[in-house]
């Protein structure tokens, strides 16, 4: 009997493209059972969707034997619907991807000769192009990749999407992950094991809309900094000495010029400059430590990643 493949897909509201979406992989999946033997299920988790999305999977599932759907009892986010389609998979290989068709379903043929015949533990697809998204996006998305990689040890790949196809041992290394704050592209690299990077053009969602806003967005670039570097923190505390020995050279000149000239009383308005810009940077370091105490404190509660209201797996 061959591998069992499973496949991932998280959805919030996404009524409009799965019908597109299942069309494309079961059409990907028959192909490939008869090419190489292997079976496949379908891990649908439904993200707390307001739409049909439900019903519709549900109506797959009961045609369908490999569909498996898991539907939470609200939005969780992205990073909880994977986390807990990880849980509940059985494949030696799993996959995740988009139901937008934003992932072309024809890579997983590539990606399972990776990880079958290459020696690959995983092999996960990086977009070259940024075609179709706004360019100040872009441009935030680049400086963001740019700037995690300098101040993280762990690898952020520019590009990189979550599409990918993983090993058991890989699935498994990721499950024994269990942080609250989740940032998926920081947890791929941390993991480690070897990686083959497959190439594509980008392509425009087929129905519906994105669900990330610019400011959704800009919020999630931060927790990844957060989740996966310190050097805010260090950044902060280098801020305060540097202020420090500024200071310590202000004091040192004003002894000296008082010595020398006496003491005439001027400088009020630089003080009152001073003053607010100390104060800002003190407040501004304060920020970044209430940020790190905060995803602490999330952690130290401990809650669930996700809950779910109704499945039909197994567990
Ligand atoms: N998604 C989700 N929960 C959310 C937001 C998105 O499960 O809270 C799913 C969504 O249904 C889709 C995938 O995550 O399958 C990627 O979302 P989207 O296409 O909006 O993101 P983009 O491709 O624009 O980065
Ligand atoms: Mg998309």
């Amino acid at each position: 009997m061959g591998h069992l493949i499973s496949i991932i897909v998280p959805c919030y509201n996404e009524e409009a493209s799965l019908p597109y979406f299942y069309d494309a992989i079961t059409a990907e999946s028959d192909k490939m059972s008869g090419e190489y033997g292997v079976e496949f299920e379908y891990l649908f988790v439904n993200d707390g969707s307001k739409d049909k999305t439900l019903e519709i999977l549900k109506d797959y599932a009961q045609k369908d034997t490999r569909v498996k759907y898991i539907s939470f009892s609200r939005n969780f986010g992205k990073e909880s619907a994977i986390y807990a389609g990880l849980q509940a998979s059985r494949g030696d290989f799993t996959a995740m991807m988009d139901a937008d068709l934003q992932d072309p379903p024809a890579l997983l043929e590539e990606m399972y000769e990776a990880v079958t015949k290459e020696g690959f533990d995983c092999a996960a697809s990086r977009r070259t192009t940024r075609k179709g998204e706004p360019p100040i996006r872009s441009f935030f998305a680049r400086c963001f990749y740019r700037l995690i990689n300098k101040i993280s040890k762990t690898e952020v790949v520019d590009g990189a999407r979550d599409f990918r196809l993983m090993s058991r041992q890989m699935v498994n290394a990721i499950l024994s992950m269990t942080e609250y704050n989740r940032f998926s592209k920081g947890i791929f690299g941390w993991v480690g094991f070897k990686t083959k990077w497959l190439e594509y053009e980008n392509t425009e969602r087929v129905a519906g809309e994105t669900k990330w806003s610019f400011w959704k967005l800009l919020l999630y670039s931060l927790d990844g900094i957060m989740a996966f570097s310190t050097a805010p923190l260090a950044l902060s505390s280098f801020t305060g000495l540097l202020f420090c020995i500024v200071a310590f050279v202000m004091i040192l000149i004003i002894i000296v010029k008082t010595l020398i000239l006496g003491d005439p009383v001027a400088g009020y308005p630089s003080l009152v400059c001073i003053i607010f810009l100390v104060s800002g940077v003190q407040l501004f370091c304060i920020g970044i430590l209430g940020q790190y105490l905060s995803k602490t404190y999330l952690e130290a509660k401990n809650r669930p990643i996700y809950i779910i209201k109704e499945s039909n797996t197994e567990e």
